[in-house]
Order: C-alpha cells, then structure tokens, then sequence
C-alpha cells in the first residue's frame, strides 16, 4: 500500500456528448459523497455545477471549474469540461490538468459525435478512461448496443464488469461481476442495497464473468499466464488487469446505471479510485527554460510549477484554478508568471468545495486549487518558483501514456 497522500488523489474529468448527462453525473456524483446533501436536478435549475444566479445572490462560486470531494479515503477533484464543441479549447485545456476522466454514454444514443471527438482528444492526451453507459431507465436503453458502439467508433476492448438488472423503466441495479453480487436501489432510495444474484440472472451473470475473464486474458500478459494455468482468473488479479489496461488505454471499463434516478453512482466512483491513476502514476511534466527541457515529477520537495487553467472573477475575487504539478506552495508566497516573467504574491489558497471554500496553508504537487491574488495569470500560463523558472511544454509534445491504435 502506498503511503504517499498523493496516492489518495484523483483528478477527474468527466467528458460526453451534450445531453448524455454529464450535468446529472456530477450532480449525483456531488451527492454521493456528502459534498452536496439535496440532489439538483437540472430541469429545475438546482444543479450546483451549471452556472446560475445563485453565484451572484450568495457571493460564493457555485460554477466552478474544479470541485473536490471525498470517497472512499480518496480525494477526487472534479475538474469541469465543456460539453459543447464550441469550448474545444477549454476542453483541451480541461484534458491537460487531468489525470483521468468517466466518459459518460447514453444508452439509447450509444456513441455520439461528440462524444467520439472529446475521446480523440483525450487519446491525444495520454489521459485514462473508464465509461458510464447512462440512462438505462430510458424506453430503447439497451447496454449491450451502446457497448458495441464503444468498441466500433472509439476503438479500445470495452471490458463490461456489470449486468444491469431489469431494463428500461424496470431497471432496479447491476451485477457486480467482479464480487458477483447485486446492487440495487429501492425505489425512492438513495442508498445502494448489496444482495446475492438474483436467481434468475445466475446463468447470464456467469456468463458475462467468463468473456470478461477471457477479454482480460487476451489482452493482458500476466493475466493470460493465469489463465493458462487455472482456466480461470481470481478477482484481485483481474482488478490489477482492469487497472493495467485502464492505464494503457487497451481496455475501457464499462459501467452502467441511471443518473437521473440515482443508480450506478457509488460502483462508479469506486471504479474511478480502482482504476484511475493518481498524480502519482502519470508520467514527469516537461518543462523549458532558455531552451533546456526539464522534466518535473509529482514530488512536494520540488521547485514548484503549476499550470494556469481557469480564471474566475467571483465576489470572492479573481479567481485563478492551478494543477501543481511540482513542488509546495505557501500561503503569501511569491511565484513568478513564466510568460510575462512577472513576479507576483499568491494570496489565499482555496479548495472549493460545492458551495463553500476550504482555505488552505498550502498546495502540493498532484494538488488542483483556486488562489486569490494573481493579476496577471491567464489560462494557460505557467506559474513557478522565481529561482526555477520554466515554461510548461503543451502536452502534445510530451509522451503519450495511452497508445492510440
Ligand atoms: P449534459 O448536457 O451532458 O450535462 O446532460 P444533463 O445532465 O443536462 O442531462 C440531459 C437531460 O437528460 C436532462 O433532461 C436530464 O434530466 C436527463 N437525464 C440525465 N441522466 C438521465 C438518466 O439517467 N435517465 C434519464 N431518463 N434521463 C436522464
């Protein structure tokens, strides 16, 4: 087990088609991890992460372009994309600070164009993915179509580790595959309900186990060297094979559920801790300085370096939104903008948290903040340690962690 508090972290984006419901997902996402405690819906303008009024009203950032929240011992920073394509830039700049990201699908629609172009940039960078087939509830839901879709547009072996229980507007939960168990959510109820198989679903659920076994084994060396040997794969070494190919990009994880009625939240969230790296696991950034490339790695001993992604004017102030990808940054500290070689004070640091703001003493590498203070840093710039300065490569020139077949 890994005792680096940076292991615990996940920096997550969660990208889709306009409408497959992204808004819902976060919603509930939101929700599930106490960070909210009413479910917004998004008909009735309560959601916390779209813009609204309320903003102004309270004078606290309901918008924000990062949101974190606890699950499981783990700090998952939200970061927002945008679903339309005319923010292909801020999607790209989203994709940049990063680490992982849910792609959410809707089950009738299946692949949609949009969803296919923000998959193509994220394959640009390198950034890991697991898949939500969503609106289950829906009349023509069906997963095994959307998942068909997945692996003909997009490419990487969908590995389904749910069978969903009941379809269309009877669509009560999902088999675990993995722990072979059944979730489900009562009818009113927000809380995930864990039962056997039902009987009826025994045969397929074993079923479904098998191809994923066999999909792993194909993909997977060590898995493969299991398989041989035991005909068979165990669950820990199929979760390590699902990590693995997550991480590659050989594989997408596929899980499934409703959104909008609340089902499918908490296996999801548990799959982006198990599959999902940390800023830990994704490769040095590289940086330059009067032509020299350097690489910086997550490390809070480093010189620091943080890349600029958002600006928000809020009552609170101007807001600017920070991957830290290197180093340790103090409260009142100075950093230098990179770009305008401008030297300037970071006032408070800020972890937002849904509708209020946790000010912190300091921000560390792998970290994804707001800080109050800096005039002159635009999405984009770099922000780093006056005695270390560099600029932060764009990602395009950097390694990709995912192949792209
Ligand atoms: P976004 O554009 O991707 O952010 O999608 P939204 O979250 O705004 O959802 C688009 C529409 O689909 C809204 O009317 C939602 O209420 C609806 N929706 C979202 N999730 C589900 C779901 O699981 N089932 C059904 N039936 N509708 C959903």
């Amino acid at each position: 087990m890994n005792t680096n508090p940076l292991a615990a972290v996940r920096n997550l984006g969660i990208l889709a088609h306009v409408d497959a419901g992204k808004t819902t997902v976060t919603e509930r996402i939101l929700f599930a991890t106490g960070t909210t405690h009413r479910r917004g819906e998004v008909h009735d303008g309560t959601t916390v992460t779209d813009f609204d009024s309320q903003e102004r009203d309270r004078g606290i950032t309901i918008f924000a372009a990062a949101v974190s929240c606890a699950w499981d011992g783990h700090r998952v920073n939200l970061i927002d994309t945008p679903g339309h394509v005319d923010f292909a830039d801020e999607v790209e700049r989203s994709l940049r600070v990063l680490d992982g990201a849910v792609a959410v699908f809707d089950a009738v629609a299946g692949v949609e164009p949009q969803s296919e172009s923000v998959w193509r940039q994220a394959d640009r960078h390198g950034v890991p993915r697991i898949a939500f087939v969503n609106k289950l509830d829906r009349a023509g839901a069906d997963l095994d179509t959307a998942v068909e879709s997945i692996r003909e547009r997009l490419h990487p072996a969908p590995l389904v580790v749910q069978l969903p229980i009941g379809s269309e507007d009877a669509f009560t939960g999902v088999v675990d595959l993995l722990r072979m168990r059944a979730l489900t959510w009562p009818d009113g109820g927000d809380t995930v309900h864990e039962g056997p198989v039902p009987t009826a679903l025994r045969e397929e659920a074993a079923r479904r186990r098998r191809l994923l076994e066999e999909t792993v084994a194909e993909l997977h060396p060590g898995a493969l060297e299991e398989f041989c040997a035991r005909s068979a794969l165990d669950t820990p070494t199929l979760v390590d094979a699902l990590r693995d190919l997550t991480r590659t990009g050989d594989g997408v994880v596929v899980l499934c559920g409703s959104a909008y009625r609340n089902r499918g939240i908490e296996p999801l969230l548990d799959a982006v801790v198990a599959y999902l790296p940390s800023p830990l696991d994704v490769p040095a950034v590289r940086g330059t300085h009067d032509d020299e490339v350097t690489e910086r790695a997550a490390d809070p001993q480093a010189p620091f370096a943080a890349l600029a992604f958002k600006v928000n004017a809020t009552p609170t102030g101007r807001l600017t939104y920070l991957r830290v990808y290197s180093g340790t940054i103090e409260k009142g500290a100075a950093v230098m903008d990179a770009g305008a070689r401008r030297t300037e004070r970071i006032g408070r640091i800020l972890r937002v948290q849904a509708d209020r703001h946790a000010q912190l003493e300091r921000a560390v590498a792998g970290d994804i903040v707001a800080v109050v203070g800096l005039k002159s840093a635009r999405p984009g710039s770099t922000l780093c340690a006056p005695g270390a300065p560099l600029v932060l490569e764009p990602p395009s020139a950097a390694e990709p962690v995912v192949s792209v077949a």
